[in-house]
């Protein structure tokens, strides 16, 4: 008897060769029916012998399609009908607008030998790809998702590649950036004017240059990025000096796994992660004797390992037998650059020359950064590969949401009904460039998924760009949502947690619900409001967003109240580093409580005891301090500081006072700063476990999550979650970045939970 089911297949499953491989599925059962794209996934109707059915659906959930994610598969019997074959169905793709576009995937293997095959007709072609890898995101101008609405609109398919488009059998069937060098993209190379160079092959030129310690800026996926040879000191300080870039670390790429274990002693699932799919940038502990001039990462016990993930990311890495350095094309503080003549304008004085093509990109998506923390891996900055990949949501928001973010290291998110879709790393709104960037790619990504949002969620801080921008907008409900319950909501629903949950939410900065800066809270979450319970002692920060740069500011604040008022200045060495003006003002500023807010944030004790201990006053990008310090932390060291917590105020007050006197103690004894970081690290570990524990008698033992930028750190997040873990469930971010990158997610949780209960925020 002949039976009929439909599967309702959900999850990035266009644009990755899943129809093509459900057919040859199908066919190889014996089966006959139809698949067809719609709605956010894929539906399938199959008829036949119920043993050939079955053994079709165990094939479809066993046999996965490395480049699909499958969210969900159900199936259901249906009458059967008496077709005639197995077909791939076009007719309903244009109807519905919803968005199921892949993120841009790494090149395949098989798409890679044929890249290297001398008899290959894409021998050496930069812009090889086929259903199964490929850029996809980035190139998509429109919906649905096919050729028209690519920017491969204006290459015209040759012969050659028209047969492997409409092939069933072909791993080009329906690829819809198909391209051979006889009718796709081509590289060239170009001058700092923008002038052709003459030369044969411009893969072949850029190797040899890079090899001579030339600069070059290389057009990829997502925008432009910046390649000198990592090895050569002198090209990769000519780099720092010419982009303005102190002394944040530049990622490198490695043309495989073995050259990948040289640079960094990695455990295999940072080894995995590198692999992955979305080939992001992997933070790993770099190798002692690693052949890498110190100036990739200075003053960093990590380096940003990534492998090539295009053909021409291949052909390059091949030809130049060395990593390269690759780090985003931008002028300090913007965004990447994605359009030629963007770049030479920005980069014209940064690049010897430029490796350009002519297909152009759509929308910027910086690399994705990765690292292990406590053998979970982190995404901390969500692009290439992610982007747009929904987060799924165990309850629907009623109306579609877009969450505009923060103002650093901005993403944004629009929500509808069950999807949460984060749209690239947008980086820090500071800057006009930036801030058109944030806008178009909110534009885009809403017609991309055909909505226009009703309910605008936002940062309460007035000063950020994101803020501005929703406020500003004329159509939509917009809703205010506190900086660390967004934080912990966005946890919460990456986890799909519903709450009450105890969310530690420890970073920087965050605008209070009483409008002073927050960033060391301990709260009880729902999705629609929370209870602030415990949180840091203030202190003053003389001169504000100063002390970001000059964090001796921080110190001083620190001390000043610990030593109440009077602290022993003169003894510390740091302070021998600050002029004596700049240093009369701000004590002024502390002292009298002008230009001097009142800070909480774990992120400027990082700051204020690490500049302290380490001696240095200054930082040149944020968190470079709070960096080093965790990076020199004696691992052996199982003593902590002694610290006061307050139970008779609400919210309870942890008091690192105590801490603060012991560790001048320390350094006026000569302990080695390692030993205080440790100390420092376990005293945060021990002081906030303490104050959990406290809480139970209130409320019990919810699941706790931890968030916040502070938790990138691993010592923090491990040596917390470790020992929660004995008596708590502990949540901890992996989709979705801790820091302020993934606020969004939250923000347009929390918005909607808001609206629909109609309760406020309790402050
Ligand atoms: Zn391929
Ligand atoms: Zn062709
Ligand atoms: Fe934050």
């Amino acid at each position: 008897m002949i039976e009929g089911r439909r599967i309702e297949v959900r999850g990035a499953v266009q644009g990755v060769g899943f129809r093509p491989w459900v057919y040859r599925l199908a066919r190889r059962a014996g089966l006959r029916g139809r698949v067809r794209n719609h709605a956010r996934g894929v539906t399938i109707e199959a008829f036949g012998m119920p043993r050939s059915l079955a053994a079709f659906v165990h094939d479809l959930e066993e046999d996965t399609l490395p480049s699909a994610t499958i969210v969900e598969l159900q199936c259901s019997s249906i009458p059967a009908e008496a077709l005639g074959d197995f077909i791939i169905d076009a007719s309903h793709e244009a109807g519905d607008r919803s968005l199921s576009i892949a993120p841009d995937l790494a090149t395949c293997s098989a798409c890679c030998a044929e890249v290297s095959d001398p008899e290959d007709r894409r021998f050496g072609y930069a812009f090889t790809n086929c259903t199964g890898c490929g850029p996809r995101f980035t190139i998509t101008t429109g919906v649905p998702y096919d050729r028209a609405s690519t920017t491969m609109s204006g290459f015209d398919l040759c012969p050659a590649c028209t047969r492997e488009f409409h092939d069933p059998n072909d791993r080009r069937f329906h690829a819809q950036p198909n391209a051979c060098p006889a009718c796709g993209p081509s590289l060239s190379l170009w001058h700092t004017d923008g002038s052709p160079v003459d030369c044969e092959d411009p893969i072949v030129e850029v190797a040899a240059r890079l090899r001579q310690g030339a600069i070059v800026a290389v057009k990829g996926l997502g925008g432009f990025h910046l390649a000198c040879d990592a090895r050569d000191r002198r090209a990769v300080r000519t780099l720092r000096h010419r982009k303005n870039r102190d002394e944040k670390p530049f990622a490198v790429m490695v043309r495989d796994v073995t050259e990948a274990y040289a640079l960094g002693s990695m455990t295999a699932e940072e080894e995995s992660r590198l692999c992955s799919a979305e080939r992001p940038i992997v933070l790993t502990p770099k190798r002692v004797d690693a052949p890498l001039a110190e100036e990739v990462a200075p003053d960093s016990e990590l380096v940003g390992l990534l492998l090539p993930y295009t053909p021409l990311h291949h052909l390059l890495l091949e030809r130049v037998r060395r990593p390269l350095v690759m780090t985003s094309g931008n002028v300090a503080g913007e965004p990447i650059c994605k359009d030629e003549a963007a770049v030479i304008a920005a980069l014209g004085h940064v690049a010897d020359a430029f490796l350009v093509h002519d297909r152009p990109i759509a929308t910027r998506c910086d690399d994705s950064v990765v690292r292990v923390i406590a053998r979970r891996s982190v995404v901390l900055r969500r692009g290439r590969g992610f982007v747009p990949r929904p987060v799924r949501l165990t309850r629907p928001v009623e109306r579609p949401v877009l969450a505009c973010g923060a103002q650093l290291k901005n993403t944004f998110c629009i929500a509808i009904e069950n999807e949460a879709y984060l749209g690239p790393h947008v980086g820090d709104l500071e800057t006009l460039v930036a801030i058109e960037f944030f806008e178009e790619a909110v534009q885009r990504m809403q017609s991309m998924l055909g909505v226009e949002a009703e309910v605008i969620a936002h940062d309460l801080h007035p000063g950020y760009a994101s803020t501005r921008y929703a406020t500003s907008r004329e159509r939509g409900v917009t809703v205010g949502v506190q900086h660390h319950h967004a934080h912990v909501v966005s946890a919460m629903a990456e986890h799909g947690v519903e709450g009450p949950v105890l969310g530690i939410a420890y970073d920087g900065t965050g605008f209070g619900t009483d409008g002073t800066a927050w960033g060391g809270e301990l709260l009880l979450c729902f999705r629609n409001r929370f209870e602030r319970l415990a949180t840091f002692r203030p202190f003053r920060l003389p001169g504000g967003d100063v002390a970001m740069r000059e964090v001796w500011r921080a110190s001083l604040g620190l001390l000043y109240d610990a030593f109440d008022g009077a602290p022993p200045l003169e003894e510390l060495p740091l302070f021998h580093g600050v002029s004596a003006r700049p240093l009369r003002v701000a004590t002024q500023m502390v002292d009298r409580h002008v230009n001097a807010p009142s800070v909480r944030g774990v992120g400027r004790y990082f700051d204020a005891v690490g500049a302290l201990a380490l001696q240095r006053p200054r930082a040149s990008f944020e968190a470079q301090i709070a960096v080093a310090w965790n990076t020199i932390a004696d691992r052996s060291e199982v003593r902590r500081y002694p610290f006061d917590l307050d139970l008779e105020q609400h919210p309870h007050e942890i008091d690192l006072r105590p801490m603060v006197r012991a560790i001048v103690g320390d350094l006026l004894t000569g302990v080695p700063p390692a030993s205080i970081s440790a100390k420092f690290h376990n005293t945060l570990v021990t002081a906030t476990v303490t104050t959990a524990q406290e809480l139970v008698g209130t409320i019990g033992r919810p699941p706790v999550v931890l968030t916040g930028g502070a938790f990138q750190n691993p010592w923090l997040s491990e040596g917390i979650a470790g020992r929660l873990r004995h008596d708590w469930v502990c949540l901890t971010h992996e989709e979705v970045p801790p820091g302020d990158g993934g606020i969004a997610l939250g923000q347009a949780v929390a918005a909607d939970a808001m609206l629909r209960e109609e309760s406020r925020p309790c402050a």
